[in-house]
């Protein structure tokens, strides 16, 4: 995305964030990586729907400015996102109500309900309270951006990221949509999870079409073979590290390690692992 374009897509953006209560005041910040090492971002203290494309300020990717624009204070959490995934061009970060509402009680939006949010989402894992700006919130955000495209910020809001800037809007409504759907079926008695099995089946059919590659395998727990980021996926279990040596340890494939974490949360022995 050029420049030009860049500055006038953020604006709308913008624009559809207050709108939409996704911010008020001068709440949220949009980025959008411009080249290897140039990031255009909202400046600091404006309302993002009284914003306008001159505004717009220019950083390295170390933060340092590149024009007589002062960018937002919480663009340190952007430039975390550009360096972990070099591959996202577009960052979001918002104060969407009922998504900072799952933020402040000190939930992830990870049940699997929706099946469309599955297939082009993923979980939503829920970083640790980090004073907004500092080094604390970026370490505490750092474990799980490789894994997910959300997060959302404890006691603060959310931010989602893609490969361009609508797929970031994207990703910041669905995960907005997705909270909003799981506190009104808590309102009808409680919201019931999807059948047994269907999650592995909507991870397959994801990755197979390209929507998430592997390293978003979080309803099923897969990535944690590779890391030991601990994804917070409530009661479902920790998934056990396969192991091939002898020493009484199990070793188990992907697809045997599912079918038992699929068979425990059924039984409900999740709690055992
Ligand atoms: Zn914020």
């Amino acid at each position: 995305m050029d420049e030009q374009t860049a500055r006038r897509e953020i604006v709308r953006v913008g624009k559809l964030m207050y709108e939409r209560s996704y911010v008020v005041s001068s709440d949220g910040n949009v980025s959008v990586r411009l080249g290897d090492d140039r990031v255009l971002a909202t400046p600091t203290q404006v309302n993002k729907g009284r914003m306008t494309e001159e505004m717009l300020a220019i950083t390295d990717l170390e933060g340092k400015a590149l024009n007589d624009r002062r960018a937002s204070s919480e663009l340190a959490m952007h430039l975390l996102i550009y360096r972990e995934r070099p591959e996202v061009r577009a960052v979001c970060h918002a104060h969407p109500p009922h998504g900072s509402a799952f933020a402040v009680a000190g939930l992830a939006i990870d049940q699997p309900i929706l099946s469309e949010v599955i297939l082009t989402l993923g979980c939503v894992p829920l970083a640790e309270y980090g004073t907004p700006s500092t080094d604390e919130l970026t370490d505490a955000m750092r474990p799980l951006v490789k894994h997910h495209n959300a997060l959302l910020m404890a006691n603060h809001g959310a931010v989602a990221y893609g490969t361009d800037l609508w797929q970031a809007f994207d990703r910041l409504e669905t995960l907005e949509h997705t909270a909003k759907i799981a506190i009104l079926a808590r309102a009808l008695g409680g919201a019931r999870d999807l059948p047994p099995g269907s999650v592995e089946k909507l991870i397959d059919i994801r990755e197979r079409a390209g929507y998430l590659d592997e390293r978003g395998r979080c309803q099923a727990c897969g990535y944690l073979h590779e890391t030991q980021v601990v994804c917070r996926t409530g009661d479902r279990p920790p998934a056990p590290r396969a192991s091939a040596n002898g020493s009484g340890k199990i070793s188990l494939t992907r697809e045997e390690l599912i079918e038992l974490l699929s068979q425990a949360a059924r039984t409900g022995a999740a709690g055992d692992f």
